[in-house]
């Protein structure tokens, strides 16, 4: 596996890429996205970059947890051909603070676009810039951010990316809680408490097989009072959508996606999950 800082001399154009893009302190989710592009023999080059422009608040982006040595082991453990570890001035070279702003409105009025203003722009722009460079035939996106899967989805189509966007469900631990590189910000009675997120999505799809007229209100406020049975869970949102367009639904006929985004001990976790309709 060879570690490369720089794709401006390294030109990978001609080779056939599988791309993972990430922002480091690797899991097994991330391992995931890897090994799906490897069952299939591709090669396979991962990105380490936090992307700075894509942070609404500072203190998370100065806390994100960087772990670049186990990374490396990681990533080739897994089977990762490259992994390119990008400086911010060649993501941008003119800077992240100009006036370019890409926006999917359609996809971007519930969940994390509307929590975090200015997050999916930076996702945006940092993903054309890695496309750019990479030039991958495919990338790997995990299922976990559903919504940045959608939005990226529609936007390579949008803008003509000659990139085929694969989706990959969530890696959960024996608790049910959804990997995630901010999860080693948590204690471990933070860790506990945030296995409530996935237990209470479960909770809401039990409710709504046993009643399907149960309505949406009902189903979100049943999840609601789960999560804050922990004194520690700060709800940021609690989403009950249309799973293709993240739409609202004012009633349910059909498959539904649940969004949560939570606070736990100052941690911002998010987790989704689609309740089958049959
Ligand atoms: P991140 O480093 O958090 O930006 O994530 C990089 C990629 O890994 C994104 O496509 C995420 O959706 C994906 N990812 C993160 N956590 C998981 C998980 N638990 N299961 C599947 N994919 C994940």
């Amino acid at each position: 596996m060879k570690v490369l800082e720089s794709l401006k001399e390294n030109n990978l154009s001609s080779e056939n890429l599988s791309f993972v893009p990430t922002m480091g302190a690797l899991h097994k989710g991330h391992a995931a996205l890897v090994q799906e592009a490897k069952m299939k023999n591709e090669k396979v080059i991962v990105s380490i970059f936090v992307n700075p422009a894509q942070f609404n608040d500072k203190e998370d982006f100065l806390k994100y947890p960087k772990t670049i040595e186990r990374d490396i082991e990681i990533a080739s453990s897994v089977g990762a051909d490259y992994v390119y570890i990008p400086s911010v001035e060649e993501i941008y070279p003119n800077g992240y603070e100009s006036k370019l702003i890409l926006q999917i409105p359609s996809l971007m009025k519930n969940l994390c676009a509307r929590t975090r203003p200015g997050h999916f722009e930076g996702v945006m722009l940092v993903i054309s810039r890695l496309f750019h460079l990479v030039q991958p035939k495919k990338a790997y996106f995990g299922k976990k951010d559903y919504q940045q899967y959608l939005i990226i989805s529609e936007f390579t189509k949008s803008l003509g990316f000659p990139v085929e966007v694969i989706g990959v469900e969530t890696v959960r631990n024996e608790n049910g809680l959804a990997l995630s590189s901010r999860n080693e910000r948590l204690t471990q009675s933070g860790l506990e408490d945030a296995t409530l997120i996935y237990r209470s999505m479960k909770i809401a799809e039990e409710l709504f097989h046993k009643n399907k007229s149960t309505k949406v209100k009902k189903l979100q406020s049943a999840i609601t009072e789960i999560l804050l049975s922990s004194n520690k869970i700060k709800i940021d949102y609690v989403e009950i959508l249309d799973p293709k367009t993240l739409d609202e639904l004012s009633s349910i006929e059909n498959d539904f996606f649940i969004g949560i985004a939570a606070f736990i001990e100052g941690v911002r976790l998010i987790d989704n999950y689609t309740v089958r309709y049959a």
